[in-house]
């Protein structure tokens, strides 16, 4: 059995491969500002404000939003890396839960999509 290959035009995979190589070198950059923020260890995330009550609180929030922000970074650019990755092997734009082609506007528009619309859809109902 032959696995299932991308059927996409080389127009449109020639315009997600830069895309993605755009959303990567920005997402690095970001991810690379936060780990000098953050020294590369989530202690020093943790904003210093002072020691009132209220000001421990702001650094508490401070410190949950840039953890997730980080988090969220990592993974957008572990996405980006991943989908380079499956366009390079020919098998970019298949949803991997029906293996059939996901929609050409819903790549161009979100590049790391793994997923088709209805799967998503069918997903996003279940959960
Ligand atoms: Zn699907």
């Amino acid at each position: 059995m032959s696995k299932v290959k991308s059927q996409f035009s080389d127009e449109l995979l020639k315009k997600i491969e830069s895309l993605l190589l755009e959303e990567k070198v920005r997402l690095e950059k970001e991810v690379a500002k936060f780990s000098k923020k953050t020294n590369g260890s989530p202690d020093s995330a943790f904003p210093d404000y002072g020691d009132k009550e209220d000001e421990n609180a702001a650094e508490v929030a401070e410190y949950v939003v840039n953890l997730s922000l980080e988090e969220n970074l990592e993974k957008s650019l572990r996405d980006a890396i991943q989908s380079l990755d499956r366009l390079k092997k020919g098998v970019y734009g298949i949803c991997k839960y029906c293996q059939k082609p996901i929609e050409e506007k819903r790549l161009l528009a979100r590049p790391t999509s793994s997923s088709c619309m209805s799967c998503k859809k069918t997903i996003t109902q279940e959960a």
